[in-house]
């Protein structure tokens, strides 16, 4: 059982745990390893650029914990398996699991090439990554016994469709993943380990760190009732909030942040 918290003093404390963040090299998944860092969390970031890592290790090294990089690309099961060996090997324990990593698309279905590459490239990473990653980690939570918290970064877009952005095979993952969260509440929680999705709307921290045009800015003003593009520390303090002793009682959530656009 998860104790419930009994006052407010600890209850967002994560001090000396360790996590996991796929894609924690860049974009959203650094700001959740900023976010992270700051209330005392250890961060193993898995990504494929370890170039790109080396910026983001020093990014957190300030914050005084313990940063590591890993080689990991989580569409291909063996090397998720190494690399979360490695990271055992190296932190011991893992009590956050943050499966970020993510790529989309802008094309549209029947213009896809024959093979359906597109439609693979994107639902190999974005659905079996997390799968992958998953069956990993999850395992490993389970034969430690201390329980633990995943959190997959999905989208608004395996909410609701953007008529003017085809992305289907993009929808479909990261719906099937909002999903796979649920499952994984279930089939988990008799391990004390609880699973969330946060679905971020447009988010200023990622984009493949493209700066979003004038007119795509003027786009969010118009349509979505906060008329800003979120920040990535605010889904950093999101996953910080579900990994923390306050969300004890919180599992199979799929938590939208974007600003009211989805209402609008
Ligand atoms: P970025 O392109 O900036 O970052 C994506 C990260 O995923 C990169 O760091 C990349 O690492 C990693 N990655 C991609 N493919 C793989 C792979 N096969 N194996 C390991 N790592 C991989 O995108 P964002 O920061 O914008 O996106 C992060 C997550 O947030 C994604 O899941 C995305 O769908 C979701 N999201 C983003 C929104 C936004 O507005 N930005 C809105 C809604 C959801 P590497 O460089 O090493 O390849």
């Amino acid at each position: 059982m998860i104790e419930p918290i009994t006052s407010m003093k600890n209850a967002f404390d994560l001090t000396g745990q360790n996590a996991i963040i796929t894609g924690g090299n860049g974009g959203i998944g650094l700001a959740i390893a900023k976010a992270m860092a700051e209330v005392g969390v250890n961060i193993a970031i898995l990504c494929r650029d370890l170039k790109k890592a080396e910026g983001a290790l020093e990014a957190l090294a300030p914050y005084g914990g313990k940063y590591e990089s890993f080689l990991c690309d989580v569409t291909d099961l063996p090397g998720v398996r190494k690399a979360v060996a490695d990271v055992y090997e190296s932190f011991g324990e893992i009590n956050i699991l943050v499966n970020n990593a993510g790529v989309t698309t802008n094309r549209a279905f029947l213009d896809m090439d024959e093979d359906l590459s597109e439609w693979y490239r994107v639902i190999n990473t974005d659905l079996h990554g997390v799968a992958n990653m998953t069956y990993e980690v999850g395992k490993r939570m389970r034969d430690a016994g201390k329980g633990g918290s995943i959190i997959n970064i999905t989208s608004l877009s395996g909410i609701v469709v953007h008529k003017n952005s085809p992305r289907s095979p993009y929808n479909a993952s990261k719906a099937g993943v909002n999903h796979f969260t649920k499952a994984m509440a279930v089939e988990l929680g008799k391990y004390n380990i609880r699973a969330n999705a946060i679905a971020p709307g447009f988010i200023r921290a990622g984009f493949g760190g493209e700066n979003p045009s004038e007119q795509f800015k003027a786009y969010i003003r118009e349509q979505q009732p906060l008329g800003r593009l979120g920040e990535g520390l605010e889904v950093g303090a999101l996953a910080v909030f579900l990994a923390s002793p306050a969300a004890g009682h919180l599992t199979g959530s799929v938590q939208l942040i974007d600003g009211g656009f989805s209402l609008s």
